[in-house]
C-alpha cells in the first residue's frame, strides 16, 4: 500500500478545478481497500470514482481513495435473464458497451454516463426513461470504519430519484466494491419512450430497434447536447429536478401558465430544473470563470480557470434567483465537497 501526498485531483474531477488531497492511494482489489482502513489513522477517508459528480471546493485534508477495484463477469443465466458482477471501478460505460456485446439488455438507454460502476447506485443514476435501481440486484460494500463486507439488497439500498441510503443516512459510511445487475438475455424491453429516442431512430428509418440501436441513438442525442468534460469542465445536471406537492404546482401554474412539467404517478409534479434555470435568465451567462451551458442551463460548466468556489457561487446565485422568480429551492445532485 502506498500513500502518496499532496496530489492534485485535478485531471481526477469532470469540472477540472484544482483540488489537493493531503494524501492520497488507489486500491485494486477488496483486500488491498481494507488493508489501508486497517493502517490508516487519519479519520474516515474519502472514497473517488471517476470524479463525475463532485465539485470540490477545497484541499481533502484527509485520505482520498481512488476506486480502481476492476473486473466483471456473467455470473447466472436462466430463462431469459442473466446476472453480471462487476467491480466499483469498472468504467459505468464500458460496462454496458461489454453487456451490449454478449447480447444482455436493460442498461443500453443509460449508454454514456461517466463515472464508476460503484457509483451509480450512490444517486441511482438514470436518463432516457431508465434508472439503475431497474436493474439492480445486489451489491457489496465495505463498511469504512470496521472493514467488514456487506450485502445490500434493493430494499436495503432504499433507491429514489438521484436519491439512496448512500446519499443519505450512510452518505460516506461505505465503499462499493462490487455491482450486481439483473439483465435480459432475450426478449429485451425495447424502452423508447422517450421522445429524442423515438425522433433519432425514426430519422435513421429503424421501426424495430436493437439493445444496439438503443445504444447509438442514446450516445448520439448525449454526444450532441452534454460538452465532454474534457473539452469543457462540467458534472452533467448540477440541479435536480424538483418534484411538487399538487397545491404548491397549482399555484405556480397560476402564476407561470407556461410552466413545463410532467405529473408523477404519486400526485407530485416534476418540473425541470433546466426550464426553470433558463427562466430565471441564467442559459448561456458566465460569472467570471464559471457558466451555465449555453445549450443546457441545467449543466454549469467550467471555462478553464473556474475554482470550485467560483462554481459554487454561481450555483448559489442560481439558487437564489430561481427562488425568487418561482418561490422553488434547487437541490444540488452534485455532491459539494
Ligand atoms: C457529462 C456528464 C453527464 C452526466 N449525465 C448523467 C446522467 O445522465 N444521469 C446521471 O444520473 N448522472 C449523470 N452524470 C453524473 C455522474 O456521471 C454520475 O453521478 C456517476 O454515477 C458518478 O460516478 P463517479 O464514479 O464519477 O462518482 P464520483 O464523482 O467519483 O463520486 C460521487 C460520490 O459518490 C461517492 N462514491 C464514488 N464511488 C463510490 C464507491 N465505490 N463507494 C462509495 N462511495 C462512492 C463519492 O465519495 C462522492 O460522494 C453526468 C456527469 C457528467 C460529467
Amino acid at each position: 500500500m502506498e500513500i502518496q501526498e499532496n496530489i492534485s485531483l485535478k485531471a481526477y474531477n469532470t469540472f477540472g478545478v484544482e483540488a489537493n488531497a493531503r494524501y492520497f492511494t488507489e486500491v485494486h482489489s477488496t483486500e488491498e481497500l481494507q488493508e489501508v482502513l486497517r493502517k490508516w489513522r487519519g479519520g474516515r477517508p474519502f472514497i473517488l470514482g471517476g470524479g463525475s459528480n463532485i465539485l470540490l471546493t477545497g484541499q481533502l485534508e484527509g485520505l482520498v481513495i481512488k476506486n480502481n477495484i476492476r473486473g466483471k463477469a456473467i455470473t447466472g443465466k436462466k430463462g431469459g435473464r442473466a446476472w453480471v458482477s462487476a467491480g466499483g471501478g469498472e468504467n459505468w460505460h464500458e460496462l454496458v458497451l461489454w453487456c451490449l456485446d454478449r447480447g444482455l439488455g436493460g442498461i443500453e438507454n443509460l449508454s454514456l454516463i461517466p463515472g464508476t460502476t460503484g457509483a451509480a447506485p450512490i444517486q441511482n443514476i438514470g436518463a432516457y426513461g431508465c434508472e439503475f435501481s431497474e436493474v439492480f440486484h445486489q451489491l457489496e460494500a465495505v463498511e469504512m470504519d470496521t472493514g467488514a463486507i456487506h450485502s445490500f439488497g434493493k430494499e436495503a439500498c432504499r433507491f429514489g430519484y438521484r436519491d439512496s441510503i448512500f446519499k443519505q443516512e450512510l452518505r460516506g459510511l461505505y465503499c462499493i466494491t462490487r455491482v450486481s445487475l439483473e439483465l435480459t438475455a432475450a426478449n429485451h424491453r425495447i424502452n423508447t419512450a422517450y421522445g429524442d429516442i423515438r425522433r433519432t431512430l425514426d430519422g435513421q428509418g429503424i421501426t424495430e430497434p436493437t439493445i444496439h440501436d438503443v445504444s447509438r441513438a442514446v450516445i448520439a442525442i448525449r454526444s450532441g447536447k452534454l460538452p465532454d468534460p474534457k473539452v469543457l469542465g462540467n458534472s452533467g445536471s448540477f440541479f435536480k429536478n424538483p418534484e411538487l406537492p399538487p397545491e404548491q404546482f397549482r399555484r405556480l401554474q397560476q402564476q407561470f401558465p407556461d410552466v413545463v412539467h410532467y405529473p408523477l404517478e404519486d400526485g407530485r409534479v416534476k418540473i425541470p430544473a433546466g426550464w426553470l434555470v433558463e427562466q430565471a435568465g441564467w442559459k448561456g451567462k458566465r460569472l467570471g470563470g464559471a457558466g451555465c451551458y449555453e445549450k443546457q442551463a441545467l449543466v454549469l460548466v467550467n471555462y478553464g480557470q473556474a475554482t470550485g468556489r467560483d462554481i459554487l457561487a454561481l450555483a448559489e446565485r442560481v439558487q437564489q434567483s430561481v427562488e425568487e422568480k418561482f418561490g422553488i429551492w434547487l437541490e444540488t445532485e452534485v455532491n459539494v465537497i
